[in-house]
């Protein structure tokens, strides 16, 4: 059993911009439902909304507020596809083939409904481009479009010249890219707060600073918390990074690795839309990579570290701030007005668990820093597999994954070894 300290939102751009202060009430004493979630991310509150529309009555449980990890943190990308598709497609097939081609937008498609059913002000924007780093990876773009085309005919794909992503992004680093009209960027806090209000609307009852402590199996799994307990008919695990329930079966598979971002202070309009005048989310073409995108005040949101080993950095502001400056040298002087991190739950094979415990605990975890538009789809599909549909469920419950069994600390120095070649790769 692990006890957290329940705490408020960190100090971060969204939380200084969040629109909704609702809070939700501390759980207490017994509570019956049909199924108690556990977190409260995209994960957890997607899930909730899926349940409650088939009519389900649904407790969400989160140890400090809604949004609290990486759904309230994070770069706000809204990128298709999934981490691991590669190797979904060499486990599983032509099946696997045709999942990922299916579900490539299937978590925009839910955003995008959300936020118009729910009237959720989070500053979403369609428009994406992956800047190439190097001329090979340029090539490697137009290649993978010429495969990706074949699967997706209504794609809104273009390559992009050098000239074009200089013109775009106000600097000559990169090589090339491709632009996705259909991807997209938001205020990823204010989506989660939305979806929250909107999971509440619909009979979710969610309960804030309430850590679940352990969940004790049966027919009717039993959910504890310091104060309370629920009882339901099944129960979804939903903490990713965060959370060490369900060892016994989930141990060695998912690191949490910290990951760090920086806005800077407002930048005149002109500078923001020199600097992107496309107004996307943009990422760079590395494994280990740069991403930025413009908020609605016209900062520049720039994360691009990551910390395998999960060792906090000295200063995310002083590791961040070079690597902006090496892009665009004018913005060497830019004020940096807010900093954080969070964490993100890594995958060896970098394809999501999504899967079971029991036959009545779910869990959906390990996006491997992917997770906006996947918490969406996953959540789909782990809600479809409790009403009986599981077949896409099975399908990542048959993945090989790696479980690395020397405990979460050396597991992590080990991915960071491993990560450390592929960023030396990289420089090359
Ligand atoms: C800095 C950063 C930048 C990122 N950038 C991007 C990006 O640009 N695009 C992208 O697609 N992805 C990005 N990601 C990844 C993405 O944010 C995550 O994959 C996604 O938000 C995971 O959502 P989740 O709901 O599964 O987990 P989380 O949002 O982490 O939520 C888990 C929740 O569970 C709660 N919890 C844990 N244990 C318990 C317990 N015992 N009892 C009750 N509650 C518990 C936690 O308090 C937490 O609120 C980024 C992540 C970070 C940290």
């Amino acid at each position: 059993m692990t006890r957290q300290r329940p705490q408020d939102h960190p100090a971060s751009y969204y939380a200084a911009t969040a629109n909704d202060a609702t809070r939700y009430p501390l759980m207490k004493g017994e509570v019956s439902a049909d199924v108690c979630i556990v977190g409260g991310g995209f994960s957890g509150l997607s899930t909730a909304i899926f349940l409650a529309d088939r009519g389900a009555r649904v407790v969400l449980l989160e140890a400090h507020r809604i949004g609290w990890g990486a759904s309230g943190r994070n770069g706000g990308q809204v990128q298709g596809g999934l981490q691991g598709d590669a190797r979904l497609a060499a486990q599983l097939g032509e099946r696997g083939k045709r999942l990922i081609a299916e579900v490539w937008y299937r978590g925009h498609d839910i955003i995008e409904e959300r936020i118009k059913r729910f009237a959720i002000e989070c500053d979403y924007k369609r428009g994406y481009l992956e800047a190439a780093a190097k001329p090979a990876h340029a090539e490697a773009q137009k290649l993978w479009l010429d495969d990706f085309v074949r699967d997706h005919p209504d794609h809104q794909w273009r390559v992009m010249s050098k000239h074009q992503v200089a013109d775009a992004l106000g600097t000559d680093v990169y090589d090339g890219g491709l632009f996705d009209g259909r991807s997209s960027h938001c205020h990823p806090l204010n989506l989660c707060l939305g979806e929250a209000r909107g999971a509440a609307s619909l009979g979710v009852q969610i309960f804030e600073q309430s850590p679940v402590l352990e969940i004790q199996h049966g027919a009717k799994p039993v959910v504890v918390t310091a104060g309370g307990r629920v009882t339901a008919s099944q129960v979804v695990l939903a903490g990713n990074a965060y959370h060490h329930l369900e060892q016994r079966k989930l141990s060695g598979l998912l690191f949490p690795a910290g990951t760090y971002v920086v806005t800077t202070e407002p930048l005149p309009e002109a500078t923001a839309r020199r600097i992107n005048a496309l107004d996307a989310g943009v990422s760079d073409s590395r494994l280990v990579l740069d991403y930025y995108r413009m908020t609605a005040d016209h900062r520049l949101l720039f994360g691009g570290l990551c910390n395998y080993s999960n060792r906090e950095p000295v200063s995310i502001a002083g590791s961040l701030k070079p690597k902006l400056a090496r892009i665009w040298p004018e913005l060497a002087n830019v004020r940096i007005d807010h900093e954080w991190g969070g964490k993100i739950g890594i995958v060896i094979s970098r394809v999501p668990l999504i899967g079971r415990t029991a036959s009545n605990v779910f869990y959906l975890q390990g996006y491997s820093g992917h997770g906006v538009n996947v918490t969406h789809l996953a959540s789909e599909i782990v809600s479809n597999a409790m009403d009986g549909r599981s077949e896409r469920l099975e399908m990542f419950e048959r993945m090989g994954q790696y479980r690395v069994p020397v405990g979460q600390w050396l597991g992590n120095q080990m991915l960071a070894l491993g990560m450390a070649y592929y960023k030396l790769k990289d420089m090359m």
